[in-house]
C-alpha cells in the first residue's frame, strides 16, 4: 500500500463491536502507527491487544489484488472488473429469470460499513426481489435482536456505556467479556476499583471474566432461563418488583411470572434446574434484590442458544419487573460482537427485516418501495443463515454472493456448508485475501475489497452510537468499495437510477432520509437529524447515538425509563418463557457436550489478526479444554492431541486440562481452520441446531467425543 500523504487519521477498530475509536498515522510504507483516541466515548484512549496490533495487519502479501474468475479448465485467473461484473449480472439475470427470485442470495457480514450493508440489502429487498440477505451476524445477536422486539416492540438497546461506569452490580451472562470486549471490561473494572461496584458471572466455564472476589454462578448449560425465572419470583416474593412500574409500562407480567414459577419457583428449585448450590443462588438473588443500580450484561452464551431468544427475554423480564431499564447505572444490556452487527440490523442486513429497523409489515414493505422506488420489493422475510445453506445444499438457491466473511469455517455443520457451496451455479465472493475456506470452496468469481484502513464510511456500536471508519491507505492494486461493485451489478441489471452512488456519504444520507419519522417518536432507530449532512461534515462526522431525530431533539442516551416502548400499546412485554431444554443429547457415543467460543487476541477466522506475530503468542495453536475427571476418564494426557468427533464432523485439538471446564463439558475456540491450520475447523463439529425464533445456531452443546490421538 502507499500512504496517502496523511497525518493522523481518526478511525474506529476493525474488529469487536466494543467500537474503539483509533488514531492511526500511516508510516509511509504501506503501514501505519496506531493509538488509542483519547476522545472517543468507547475506549477514551484505550485499545486491546487486537486493537494495538491493527498496524501489524496491513501487509498486502495475502491480499486479493484485482478480480479473478474460474476459467473453463477449472482454474482461476485474472480478470477485468467490467468481465467479471458482467459476469456476475448476467448469473443473477438468468438465475432468477429461469427460477425466480428465491434461487438467489447475499450473505453479509458484521464486517461490512453501513454502507455497504445498505446498498447489497436495497438491491436483493428491492429490486431483486428476495429477502434471501442474511448475515454472519446471525451467528452474534440474532436472539437479541428478537428478544428485543418481543420485549421492546423494536430492536432498541436500552442502555449506553455510561451504564457500565455507574452500576453497583454488574452481571455477566454468557459473556467473557475479559477476552471478548476488553475495553469495555476494562471500564468495569476501573468502576468496581473506584467505585466499589461487584460482578456475578453466570457461565458454565470460569472464564478469565471471573476475579477472585466475584461471585462466579457455573451453571449448567441450557439453564439461564432457569436462573432468571427463579430471579424473577424471588424477586415477587420478596417485596423487590415495582408495581408502579409493572402496572403503568408493561403488559404479561401475570403470565411470565406465573411461568416462571413453574420452571423454578425457588431459591432450591432454581438450584436444583441450573445445578448451583444453593447458597450461591441466594447470594446472586439477593444481590440483585437490594442493587438498583444494575446491569446486566449479555452476550454469544446467551444468544447462541436454541433457546437464545427466551433466555434474553427472561433477563429482560427481571429489569422490566423492577424498572431497571433505561436509568443511569441500570439496564439490560446485550454486547455486540462484531464492529458493525448493530449497523447492519440498522439497514435491515437480517433476512426477517427490511430497512430502517422496518419489517415486513403490509405498511413498512409500501412505505420501503416507495422511498425506493423498487420495482420488485420482498414482500416476506427471506431464509435465515442456518437455512439459507441448507437451499443452497438441495439446490434451491442456485447464485450465492458472500462479502466478507468465511461460511465454510464459522457456520454450524460446516463440512455439509463447504459441500453446499460447491454445488451453485453461480458462487460471487468479495474478499480481502486471495484464500480461504470459502473461497476455496469453489468460488466462481473473486471480487477484490477495500479493508479497513482503506475503506470509508460508518459502523455503529453496542451502546448505538455510529462512528466514521476513515481511509487512511490509498486502495490496493483494484480493490474497490463493497457497495460500489454492488451498484455496478445493479446498473447491469437495469437498475441504474437506484443505484448511480459515487460516494458512501451520499449513500448514508439515503439511509437517513429512509429512516426519518417526522420526529414522531414512534420509532427507535430515526437519524432524519443527518439526513442532509454535507459530504465535509460527513468527512469529519464526531461519533453519535442514536436516534437522531430531525428538529430539536435532545439526544437520547436510554429507552423506556418512563414506558414509552415502540409495542403497538406502547406498554413493555413481559415474555413468558420455554422451560429450559438443550435439543440435543449426550449418549453413550458422543457422551460430552462441545462448547466453542473465542480467545483474546484473535478474531473470527483468523484472515486478519493471524498477520500479527504478537497476537499470535498469546495462543499459538488451537486447543480443546478438558476437566481433569473427563480426561482421565477417556485417558486424555495434557499437551499431547485429541480426536474430537460429533454426529456432524470431527478434528484433532491439542490438549489443555484445566478445571475451568465443569465434567462433561469441552471447550474448543472457533478461531482455526483448514487454512490456518490444516486440522482444527471446529465449525465443523457444532449441531446446526437453531432458535425457533431467531434462527440462531446453538454453538455451545454439541455432543461429542473425545479420544487421545
Ligand atoms: Fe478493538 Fe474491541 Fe479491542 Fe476496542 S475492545 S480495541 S473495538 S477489539
Amino acid at each position: 500500500a502507499i500512504d496517502t500523504g496523511l497525518t493522523t487519521v481518526r478511525t474506529t477498530c476493525a474488529y469487536c463491536g466494543v467500537g474503539c475509536g483509533v488514531l492511526a498515522t500511516p508510516d509511509k510504507q504501506g503501514g501505519a502507527a496506531i493509538a488509542g483516541d483519547p476522545d472517543h466515548p468507547a475506549n477514551y484512549g484505550r485499545l486491546c491487544s487486537k486493537g494495538s496490533a491493527l498496524g501489524e495487519t496491513l501487509a498486502l502479501d495475502e491480499r486479493l489484488l484485482h478480480p479473478m474468475m474460474r476459467d473453463a479448465s477449472g482454474a482461476m485467473v485474472r480478470a477485468g472488473w467490467n468481465d467479471a461484473l458482467d459476469h456476475v449480472a448476467d448469473g443473477f439475470r438468468h438465475i432468477v429469470a429461469e427460477h425466480g427470485p428465491g434461487a438467489v442470495a447475499f450473505y453479509l457480514s458484521g464486517q461490512l460499513l453501513t454502507e455497504d450493508y445498505y446498498v447489497a440489502n436495497k438491491l436483493m429487498k428491492g429490486f431483486i426481489g428476495s429477502a434471501n440477505v442474511d448475515t454472519n451476524s446471525r451467528l452474534c445477536m440474532a436472539s437479541s435482536v428478537v428478544g428485543h422486539k418481543r420485549a421492546f416492540g423494536a430492536d432498541t438497546v436500552p442502555g449506553c456505556y455510561e451504564d457500565l461506569d455507574q452500576a453497583d452490580l454488574l452481571v455477566f451472562v454468557g459473556s467473557n467479556a475479559a477476552w471478548c470486549h476488553p475495553v469495555l471490561y476494562q471500564r468495569m473494572l476501573a468502576n468496581k476499583q473506584a467505585r466499589g461496584a461487584r460482578f456475578v458471572v453466570i457461565d458454565p466455564r470460569r472464564t478469565d471474566t471471573v476475579g477472585d472476589d466475584d461471585l462466579f454462578l457455573g451453571l449448567k448449560p441450557g439453564t439461564d432461563t432457569a436462573l432468571f425465572s427463579g430471579l424473577l419470583a424471588y424477586l415477587a416474593d420478596n417485596g423487590a418488583l415495582d408495581r408502579a412500574y409493572i402496572a403503568q409500562h408493561t403488559s404479561g407480567f401475570d403470565e411470565a411470572l406465573a411461568r416462571a414459577k413453574t420452571i423454578a419457583g425457588s431459591v432450591a428449585a432454581t438450584a436444583r434446574a441450573t445445578g448451583l448450590n444453593e447458597v450461591d443462588v441466594a447470594t446472586f438473588f439477593q444481590m440483585f434484590r437490594q442493587t438498583s443500580r444494575v446491569v446486566t450484561l449479555y452476550s454469544q452464551g446467551v444468544n447462541q442458544s436454541a433457546q437464545g431468544t427466551d433466555k434474553v427475554n427472561a433477563i429482560i423480564n427481571c429489569h422490566l419487573a423492577t424498572g431497571r431499564i433505561g436509568k443511569p447505572g441500570a439496564s439490560p444490556f446485550s454486547l455486540t460482537g462484531q464492529p458493525n452487527a448493530m449497523g447492519g440490523r440498522e439497514v435491515g442486513g437480517l433476512a426477517n427485516q427490511l430497512a430502517a429497523h422496518m419489517g415486513f409489515t403490509p405498511s413498512d414493505i409500501d412505505r420501503v418501495r416507495r422511498f425506493w422506488k423498487a420495482p420488485h420489493i420482498a414482500t416476506h422475510e427471506g431464509l435465515k443463515a442456518v437455512a439459507m445453506f441448507d437451499a443452497i445444499d438441495r439446490g434451491e438457491i442456485k447464485a450465492l454472493w458472500v462479502m466478507g466473511t468465511n461460511p465454510a469455517v464459522s457456520l454450524p455443520d460446516a463440512d455439509k456448508v463447504r459441500s453446499a457451496l460447491g454445488k451453485l451455479d453461480l458462487f460471487v465472493v468479495s474478499e480481502n485475501v486471495l484464500s480461504n475456506d470459502t473461497v476455496n470452496a469453489g468460488a466462481h468469481v473473486l471480487l477484490p475489497a477495500l479493508a479497513w484502513g482503506e475503506k470509508s464510511g460508518t459502523v455503529t456500536n453496542s451502546e448505538r452510537r455510529i462512528s466514521r471508519q476513515r481511509s487512511f491507505l490509498r486502495a490496493p492494486g483494484e480493490a474497490k468499495p463493497d457497495w460500489w461493485a454492488l451498484s455496478e451489478v445493479a446498473k447491469r441489471l437495469g437498475f441504474g437510477a437506484g443505484f448511480a452512488y459515487t460516494s458512501a456519504a451520499q449513500i448514508f444520507r439515503e439511509h437517513a432520509m429512509l429512516s426519518d419519522f417526522e420526529n414522531d417518536g414512534s420509532r427507535d432507530f430515526d437519524i432524519g437529524g443527518l439526513m442532509h449532512v454535507t459530504d465535509d461534515a460527513f468527512d469529519t462526522m464526531a461519533p453519535v447515538q442514536w436516534p437522531l431525530r430531525k428538529g430539536p431533539t435532545m439526544q437520547q442516551a436510554r429507552f423506556f425509563a418512563k414506558g414509552r416502548f415502540f409495542t403497538r400499546d406502547q406498554r413493555g412485554q413481559f415474555i413468558a418463557p420455554e422451560a429450559p431444554e438443550l435439543r440435543t443429547q449426550v449418549t453413550e457415543e458422543r457422551p460430552l457436550r462441545l462448547n466453542t467460543g473465542r480467545v483474546r487476541d484473535q478474531w473470527h477466522t483468523m484472515t486478519r489478526t493471524g498477520l500479527s506475530p504478537r497476537l499470535g503468542q498469546h495462543i499459538p495453536e488451537p486447543y480443546v479444554e478438558i476437566h481433569p475427571d473427563d480426561a482421565t476418564r477417556f485417558a486424555i494426557a495434557d499437551g499431547g492431541y485429541a480426536h474430537l468427533t460429533t454426529d456432524y464432523g470431527a478434528c484433532t485439538l491439542k490438549v489443555v486440562i484445566n478445571e475451568r471446564q465443569q465434567p462433561g463439558m469441552l471447550f474448543a475456540p472457533i478461531h482455526w481452520n483448514d487454512e490456518t491450520a490444516g486440522y482444527a475447523r471446529v465449525g465443523a463439529l457444532v449441531a446446526p441446531v437453531v432458535d425457533p425464533y431467531s434462527g440462531q445456531p446453538e454453538n455451545k452443546a454439541t455432543p461429542v467425543s473425545i479420544a487421545a490421538v
